[in-house]
């Protein structure tokens, strides 16, 4: 498995054993027909802190629920 970095700032995430242990927002996107990027899948990884500046500069918030898990 490949070091995995915060696309935003560049920062080499902690990975243990093919596992990303420190926690990040990951997105992939495959745009579509209405789209200028057809048939192109995007993917990119961001960091906490970056991931909280991010949505910092949001104009409206993420919707924010509380997840309990079993
Ligand atoms: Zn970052």
């Amino acid at each position: 498995m490949k070091d995995i970095y915060c696309n935003v700032c560049g920062k080499k995430l902690f990975v243990e054993n093919g596992i990303l242990k420190e926690d990040a927002f990951e997105a992939k996107k495959q745009w579509g027909y209405f789209s200028k990027k057809d048939g192109i899948l995007h993917s990119f990884v961001i960091c906490e802190k970056c991931y909280d500046e991010m949505v910092d500069s949001f104009v409206i918030p993420p919707e924010i629920t509380e997840v309990h898990e079993l």
